[in-house]
């Protein structure tokens, strides 16, 4: 059986030690008042909670999924349903909403910490109330005052779920293809009509009303992305005071069985002149999707995050254990009759790309879930826009390059415990199925990494990798001096300059064969990522240097040189395919392929 631990000696340490996160919070006036001490008694009880009431449901929803019962009837898995009544009871969906609505008001860093810990326990569990934090945003942002007054308060309380639905049959990375209709019924209202597809917690019976936010085309409306807009279609139509009312004719057809999170109901959606109330302007539905999507993308990011981390819980745990073999500077365990598999350098390798890309991944999200902090209340316009640029461009380095990276990991760790870790009984296998659509929804991995180049960082004229960069170098200028950080800066400075270098390259490249950006794109995201974690395990590295009688400390130093010495070395690799252009991807004929 797998167990779980939440990792708060390794978040305190991330957002004290390192982030200095309540001196950060306290520049901003909402959160001025909040210490360590707030911040800890909220990361205890969430850890509780993720521990004793949503880890045990973890294997249960993998093994008994959900059930399509007929007539757009779907059921969770046993128990899912008593935990999400019981994190809306105790107030877990409101944390960090805007008291207006009912929400607590803490900072989005708790929110996201709180994330991790419930995708460590059960990623499929979390998906029925995430989704439901990223349509509260979209809400926030262009809901009208009834639309806010009416759902806000019941999605903060999690009385009401959310979803996204985009997709469809023929139109999935392509929403330009898009076919489901809007037909205008003269009372500001629309009946909508059409088929969505893989709708994440489409229908379920854990909440009491389902909101989809769906995409749509009104009659007339220009061809492409430009003709979409964005409407809300609730399960049953609220009377005004909120309270359920005439089931609405947007119904589950079926579900899908699919590879991972069979816990979490996939739904097609079908839309039978389904009344939908839109949000914000005619055709201008993607801007406002992208709100609820951007959201989701740093989601998905926590989501690869929390299975890496309750992988590499559990295989470490194995690995101290289990013994095989004997050393190969001969035995360390004579009275035993083997060794400890630790004793193998090759586990280590396995067990080290966990922890450093787990760890660095949790320095990176509590960064930005801070930098988010500081966009949405910082009294300073210049440190709002600031943070805002930076999240744009992290964003799609979130969501990519963690799951990439846990999808990798969470394999690692099925090795580390060699054919028990093929077993289901050990939970290892499905922390891989359930990371595996992490790097697909949301937008694709591939995806993700044309936005990076194309939009955030061309598109500007690397305006925003060098606001990053900038936080580099000041890092290096201070580093530079110390002797004892010589193996840290050396290889950080040279790769800030590659990847200014390359992303330049690409640039006038692309003026002469649009099929560089594209060729280049996902080596480049990859780049980005490391020169953000290099930053951070630098970063570590210098805090660890000043403590050499600390233990903790001194696993931060190890894992930082491991990282340099082990995983840093792929940007040599990265470097030379983004030189390496599109010849040698687009000139086979497709038949050859
Ligand atoms: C379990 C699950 C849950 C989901 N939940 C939701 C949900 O809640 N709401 C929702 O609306 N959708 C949801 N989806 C859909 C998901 O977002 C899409 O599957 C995903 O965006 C990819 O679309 P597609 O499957 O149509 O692939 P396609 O768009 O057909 O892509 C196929 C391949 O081509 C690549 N590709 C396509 N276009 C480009 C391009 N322009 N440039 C470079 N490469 C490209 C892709 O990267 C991919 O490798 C879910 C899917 C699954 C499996």
């Amino acid at each position: 059986m797998p167990t779980y631990k939440a990792p708060l000696r390794d978040m305190r340490y991330v957002m004290y030690d390192l982030l200095d996160a309540p001196g950060v919070l306290a520049t901003i006036p909402a959160h001025a008042g909040i210490d360590a001490a707030t911040m800890d008694a909220v990361l205890e009880e969430a850890a509780k909670f993720a521990e004793q009431v949503v880890f045990p449901l973890n294997q249960v929803g993998d093994r008994e999924g959900c059930t399509y019962h007929g007539d757009g009837v779907v059921t969770a898995p046993p128990g899912f349903k008593e935990a999400y009544k019981r994190f809306g009871a105790d107030g877990w969906p409101a944390l960090s909403c805007d008291p207006r609505w009912g929400g607590q008001g803490l900072p989005v860093l708790l929110n996201n910490r709180l994330y991790e810990m419930m995708n460590s326990a059960s990623q499929a569990w979390l998906m029925y109330s995430g989704l439901s934090h990223s349509a509260y945003e979209c809400l926030v942002e262009i809901g009208t005052p009834e639309q806010q007054a009416l759902y806000l308060p019941k999605l903060v309380s999690g009385e009401w779920s959310g979803t996204m639905c985009l997709t469809e049959p023929h139109c999935g990375t392509d929403l330009g293809l898009m076919k489901t209709k809007a037909e205008p019924l003269g009372d500001g209202s629309y009946a909508l009509t059409g088929t969505k597809i893989f709708i994440s917690a489409g229908e379920h019976d854990c909440a009491d009303n389902i909101l989809h936010l769906v995409l749509a085309r009104l009659p007339g409306a220009p061809a492409g992305t430009k003709g979409i807009s964005l409407f809300l279609v609730p399960k049953f139509l609220p009377a005004a005071d909120g309270s359920i009312g005439e089931r609405n004719a947007i119904k589950a057809a079926s579900i899908e069985h699919k590879m991972g999170i069979h816990g979490n109901a996939t739904c097609v959606m079908n839309l039978d002149g389904a009344r939908g109330f839109l949000m914000g302007q005619e055709h201008r539905g993607m801007p406002a999707m992208f709100i609820m999507m951007n959201s989701a993308r740093l989601g998905v990011g926590m989501q690869g995050l929390g299975l890496a981390e309750a992988a590499h819980q559990n295989a470490a745990n194995y690995a101290r254990e289990r013994r095989q073999g004997r050393s190969l500077k001969g035995p360390q365990s004579p009275d035993a009759a083997a060794d400890s598999i630790l004793v193998h350098p090759d586990v280590r390798r396995l067990l080290l790309t966990s922890k450093a890309y787990t760890e660095g991944g949790r320095a990176l999200t509590c960064w930005v879930a801070l930098l988010t902090d500081l966009e949405r209340g910082h009294p300073d316009a210049e440190v709002r826009k600031d943070a805002e640029e930076l999240i744009a461009l992290l964003t799609p380095v979130v969501k990519a390059f963690i799951t990439d990276n846990a999808f990798a990991t969470t394999n690692h760790c099925v090795e580390v415990l060699g054919g028990h870790g093929y077993i289901t009984e050990w939970g290892l296998e499905q922390f891989v199925r359930d990371a595996r659509i992490d790097t697909i929804y949301e937008g694709t991995n591939g995806v993700q990494a044309m936005d990076l180049l194309g939009r955030k960082v061309l598109a500007d004229g690397g305006a925003r990798l060098r606001r990053f960069g900038g936080r580099v170098q000041d890092f290096l200028a201070q580093a530079r001096g110390d002797a004892a950080m010589a193996e840290f800066v050396g290889p950080l400075g040279a790769l800030l300059r590659d990847v200014a270098a390359v992303a330049g390259e690409v640039g006038v490249r692309a003026q002469a064969d649009p099929d560089e950006v594209g060729a280049a794109a996902t080596p480049f995201l990859r780049l980005v990522g490391h020169l953000a974690y290099a930053w951070l395990w630098a970063r570590m590295a210098q805090l660890a240097l000043a403590k050499p009688d600390d233990a903790f400390h001194q696993g931060k130093l190890a894992t930082a040189r491991f990282y340099y010495a082990r995983l840093l070395p792929e940007t040599a690799m990265l470097l030379a395919q983004v030189r390496s252009g599109p010849d040698s991807l687009m000139a086979m004929a497709p038949e050859a392929i």
